[in-house]
């Protein structure tokens, strides 16, 4: 750090999800003000910034340079000057990159201050009407299906609300797989073009939501936040698990011993796990 130079403060700004008056004048003045914008698509955000009269000179900071560029990051800050860190839209580090950036500023001793507004899976999280004093937050499911039901899987017994983003190249297919792995009946919530012209927030049970996604092509346009309900009861909670447990070691272990551990684990009756996925 220069020698009697004040050092910089690293701000993380949320920027809108779609509509561009939910820039807070608290971010306007920090993107105003700051030295320069580390943002994930400079075009991108030179198009934000434009709209808002803003001219800031702009670094690219994406998750292929984000190491290399947090060193350079913490030398201007370390120098005096403060810096914005926005992504493409939302709360930067959430889904985005940024997250070794403020751990190498803090690392530093640097001061990290946030400019919070929107987060896509928070505003959905507030229209959706499922339970949300607890929730957990799973981002994007794996793109190959086979890798996704197995996140998925892990989740069945998860009894707190899931969120997850999904992009519309995979939705329909995503919901087919939510239907497989957490069941037909599951009540889940879509939130689709939250803040922009085609807002839609859909609420019904897994079948009914993927059957009207899969019958109308506009339902699969746009960016989605899927939420699902938790898994009911304990009972129900573990009796999924142990059925996951039980398939999964029978592939290894003679039926018994899968049945036995998957009950231990689970806390599943072991009787209730036979015949899913082999028998003893
Ligand atoms: N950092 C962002 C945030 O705070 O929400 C999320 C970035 S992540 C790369 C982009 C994903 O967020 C999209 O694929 C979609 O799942 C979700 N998303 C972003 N904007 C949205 C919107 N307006 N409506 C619904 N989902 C949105």
């Amino acid at each position: 750090m220069a020698v009697g130079t004040p050092a910089g403060t690293l701000f993380i700004v949320a920027t809108p999800i779609g509509n561009l008056a939910d820039l807070s004048p608290r971010a306007l003045e920090t993107l105003k003000t700051v030295a320069a914008i580390c943002a994930e698509d400079t075009r991108h955000t030179r198009q934000l910034l434009s709209h808002f009269g803003i001219d800031r000179p702009l670094l690219a900071l994406h998750e292929h340079n984000e190491e290399a560029m947090s060193e350079r990051i913490v030398e201007r800050l370390s120098g005096g000057d403060s810096l914005a860190l926005v992504s493409d839209a939302g709360t930067p580090l959430v889904s985005d990159p940024g997250y070794r950036v403020v751990r190498a500023a803090r690392a530093a001793g640097l001061r990290v201050s946030p400019i919070p507004g929107a987060c896509a899976a928070i505003a959905a999280l507030s229209v959706a009407g499922l339970p949300s004093d607890r929730f957990t937050f799973e981002g994007f499911l794996p793109a190959k299906s086979s890798a996704r039901r197995e996140r998925m899987g892990r989740l069945a017994s998860e009894t707190r609300t899931l969120v997850f983003y999904e992009s519309s190249h995979r939705i329909a297919e995503s919901l087919a797989d939510m239907r497989s792995v957490f069941g037909d009946d599951r009540i889940a919530v879509i939130a689709r073009e939250l803040t922009k012209m085609f807002e839609t927030v859909l609420d019904g049970t897994l079948a009914e939501l993927h059957a009207q996604v899969e019958a109308d092509d506009n339902q699969r346009k746009g960016e989605f936040v899927v939420m699902v309900q938790g898994a009911g009861d304990d009972e129900e909670a573990q009796l999924i698990e142990g059925r996951r447990l039980y398939a999964k070691l029978s592939e290894h272990l003679p039926p018994s011993t899968a049945a036995k551990l998957a009950a231990e684990i689970s806390g599943a009756p072991r009787k209730a796990l036979y015949g899913q996925g082999g028998t003893e």
